[in-house]
């Protein structure tokens, strides 16, 4: 059986790491550095804390300096670790190496295939949520779905049925890049103005004309992105996911809460950066990305 080698012991990467090691899979997890794996043996391994309880999994666990090769790896970082991560690891990939790319937003996936030119690289679009409660202890928040895909080969990977086993529920789409797209033109409309307003998503209801005019600037980006199924009316999902997610606060809202990074570079710095080399005006959008660097930069948080 191959090994799951998964990097990134946080919400995502535990959540999967868990299921799979549940399901008898052989999985390994890759800590940042000594002291992590150190901190890691202490706890004696990951807890997954669900609606039925909670169940603590003793995985084995390395660091990137480990020798032994890797041919499938599971990339659980945040989007701006996560070409430094690969570069670490790139001397253990296999020549088959498959690396399946949990990253939100768009831009880190293409830094890390171009570094990996010889592996496959399958993108992933999650719906499922996870949050750490503590250091190794993951809550899964709330079921959803994991799309994955490969634009550069529509076949899908035979691994797929491990996946069913371990009950993570997901489907195979040739359209990967629609997913994300979308995912990305949601949370550039939602994410930011949560942060501004200080607010759950719920609090953008009484800010419609500024989503509105954000959503019809995201849906022109899209459009001469060539992605015209992404931008297939998005106000008003846009305004289904407000409400269906009214009394949460947005990723983004989370990470500054929390005084941590967040991961504007692969959202709103991309869709303005796809917008200027479009030539396409997009002020609003362009003023929000202003707008939100000013107020992270206040706070000491990284602006990109
Ligand atoms: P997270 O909880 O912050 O976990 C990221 C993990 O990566 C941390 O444990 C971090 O280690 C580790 N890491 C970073 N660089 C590393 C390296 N070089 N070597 C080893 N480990 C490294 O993040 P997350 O919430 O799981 O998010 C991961 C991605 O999934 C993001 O792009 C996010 O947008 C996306 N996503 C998340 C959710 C969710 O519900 N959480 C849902 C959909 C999509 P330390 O613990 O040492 O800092």
């Amino acid at each position: 059986m191959t090994a799951w080698h998964v990097l990134g012991v946080g919400s995502l990467g535990s959540l999967w790491a868990t299921r799979l090691a549940r399901a008898g899979q052989p999985v390994r997890l890759i800590l940042r550095d000594s002291a992590r794996l150190a901190a890691y043996r202490a706890a004696g391994g990951l807890t997954l804390v669900e609606p039925g309880g909670s169940s603590a999994y003793p995985i084995p666990a390395e660091t990137a300096n480990a020798t032994t090769p890797i041919h499938r790896l599971l990339l659980a970082c945040k989007a701006y670790d996560a070409e430094e991560a690969v570069a670490a690891l790139a001397a253990r990939l296999a020549p088959d190496a498959e690396l399946i790319l949990l990253q939100n937003g768009l831009g880190s996936q293409d830094a890390v295939a171009a570094r990996l030119p010889r592996s496959r690289c399958i993108l992933a679009s999650s719906t499922e949520g996870a949050f750490r409660e503590a250091d190794f202890r993951v809550v899964f928040a709330g079921h959803g779905y994991t799309w994955l895909g490969d634009p550069r080969d529509p076949s899908p990977p035979p691994w797929l049925t491990v996946l069913d086993e371990a009950g993570i529920a997901h489907e195979w789409t040739t359209d990967i890049l629609t997913r994300l797209w979308r995912k990305l033109a949601l949370n550039c409309a939602i994410n930011p103005l949560t942060v501004l307003h200080d607010c759950r998503n719920g609090g953008l209801l009484e800010h419609p004309a500024e989503v509105a005019t954000l959503c019809a600037e995201l849906t022109e980006l899209l459009l001469i992105s060539g992605q015209p199924a992404a931008a297939e009316d998005l106000h008003s999902e846009v305004l289904r996911v407000i409400q269906a997610t009214a009394s949460n606060y947005s990723s983004m809202h989370q990470d500054v809460a929390r005084q941590r990074r967040t991961e504007i570079g692969v959202l709103l710095d991309q869709a303005c950066a796809v917008a200027t080399r479009h030539r396409l005006g997009l002020p609003h959008l362009k003023a929000l990305q202003r707008r939100l660097v000013a107020h992270l930069t206040a706070r000491g948080l990284p602006s990109h």
